[in-house]
């Protein structure tokens, strides 16, 4: 059975993604590795979900709060906010890559490719520019699963978030509240 290291940014992403690579007959397992989600308390709930539905579908997720370090984040992304979508997709899935590899997985993939609002292309790029000889970047159109994704998030009761993850996101999803 050919093993997959699903890089995951949240709960309600990973429900059909993981469900479609478990119907494909892929031995899974989950990681959470997401500086980008601030502030903490959030980056926590959203890790939360993340290891229910994993307990939900019986698949094993490594949890890489050890490496939550918000400030290598922002030093990623500094002084370059206008494209800092690319950057924060690239620390990301390096990590992803560089797991998989020393794991000996066959491949690794991402729910980045299930959202609708990432930016899908830059994402499959970045995954292929990462591919090893023995590690290969598993692509996937998981936006199919999008909509039978937020019913069961949803119906299971997984935390939902209401933006993207950092600060700047968070600011641009709640700026009206400064309107006066
Ligand atoms: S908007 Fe989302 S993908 Fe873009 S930098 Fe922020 S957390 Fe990362």
């Amino acid at each position: 059975m050919k093993r997959v290291l699903l890089h995951i940014c949240c709960g309600p992403c990973s429900i059909t993604t993981l469900k479609h690579l478990l119907d494909e007959g892929y031995a899974v397992t989950g990681l959470f590795f997401n500086p980008n989600i601030h502030p903490l308390m959030e980056y926590v709930k959203r890790r939360d979900g993340c290891i229910e539905v994993a307990e939900q579908l019986g698949i094993r997720v490594i949890v890489k709060d050890n490496e939550y370090k918000p400030q290598e984040w922002f030093r990623a992304v500094a002084h370059r906010e206008n494209n800092r979508c690319f950057h924060c997709y690239a620390m990301r899935m390096e990590r992803t890559a560089q797991i998989a590899r020393k794991g000996g997985f066959d491949f690794f993939t991402t729910t980045l490719l299930y959202s609708k609002y990432q930016k899908h292309d830059e994402i499959a790029a970045l995954g292929r520019d990462l591919e090893s000889a023995k590690t290969k970047f598993l692509y996937h159109d998981f936006r199919e699963g999008w909509q039978e994704g937020i019913e069961t998030s949803k119906e299971w009761g997984i935390y939902r978030q209401q933006y993207c993850g950092c600060l700047y996101s968070e600011n641009e999803r709640y700026k009206k509240e400064l309107d006066t």
